[in-house]
């Protein structure tokens, strides 16, 4: 298994991450591959990708009018959906939660409340649309087709919309999808789901994806895939506002902002600090 390596920038070099899994970075316009690591694991590794669909779905809502960007529910912090304990893990929050919020905040509960307004198959076609069916081709070699359960509704939906149940793609298909969002950037209603995913990464999640001088927009996703098994995941792109580079990391580990968003942080501190190719 190929082992991936990561240091906060705050470090002097002292290894602190080593994790199996996978990291790529790629350039927004022309998807050359800048660095790989793993290829085989993001074209094969099959995982539910967790929080980082808040912005997807969220958007997906927002594009269809759904949900207004200054709607807001307190979060009640407490969340069972089909049995599962989706509890959020953020902080008390002193102020009730929009769209944005519930990206940088990673609000399971207020994520989960505009996604009641989902109807038929609209979710699971729209994640059909960002491709995580599909092969990306971002990689010379086969790959692993995700799959997203149709004809659910209620709380599988629910679910399904915070990326937890009913929806298995490869790291290459959330990296394909994250490049959809980076050319969203400049769309005036996209704003509220960009603003959600630079405050994600400024203090939320994925602080640990920082660059100095740089506004990186991203999310991050933690997500049990089967007992004592672990994906933790960053996902997002840099600079923010005029994107050039998209990082997708799919590692073992029990949370994306403790061991995928490092393995992100050093790969855009590299791209942005060693000079561009
Ligand atoms: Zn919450």
């Amino acid at each position: 298994m190929r082992r991936l390596t990561a240091k906060p920038e705050s470090s002097d070099g002292t290894l602190v991450k080593n994790a199996p899994g996978c990291a790529l970075l790629f350039d927004l316009r022309s998807k050359r591959m800048l660095r790989v690591h793993g290829g085989v694991e993001a074209s094969e590794w099959l995982a539910a990708p967790g929080s980082t669909v808040k912005p997807l779905s969220l958007w997906a809502l927002l594009r269809a009018g759904r949900v207004k960007p200054d709607e807001s529910i307190p979060c009640p912090h407490y969340l069972q959906l089909a049995g599962l304990t989706m509890n959020c893990s953020h902080p008390q929050l002193p102020f009730p939660v929009n769209i944005t919020r519930a990206i940088t905040y990673s609000c399971n509960c207020a994520t989960a409340h505009f996604a009641k307004r989902f109807t038929g198959d609209e979710l699971a076609r729209f994640y059909a649309e960002l491709g995580f069916e599909s092969a990306t081709r971002l990689l010379p070699r086969g790959e692993a087709a995700g799959h997203i359960q149709k004809g659910i509704s209620g709380e599988r939906l629910q679910l399904q919309a915070l990326g937890e149940r009913g929806v298995r793609v490869t790291a290459l298909e959330v990296a394909q999808a994250y490049r959809h969002l980076a050319n969203l950037v400049y769309e005036p209603k996209f704003q509220p789901i960009l603003e959600g995913m630079e405050g994600a990464v400024q203090f939320g999640t994925g602080r640990a994806a920082q660059v100095r001088g740089t506004a990186v927009a991203g999310k991050t996703g933690s997500v049990q895939t089967e007992p004592g098994l672990h994906a933790a995941w960053f996902a997002g792109f840099a600079p923010s506002r005029a994107p050039e580079v998209v990082v997708t990391v799919l590692t073992q580990g029990r949370s994306g902002a403790e061991a995928a968003a490092p393995i992100a942080g050093e790969l855009l501190r590299g791209y942005f600090s060693e000079g561009k190719p």
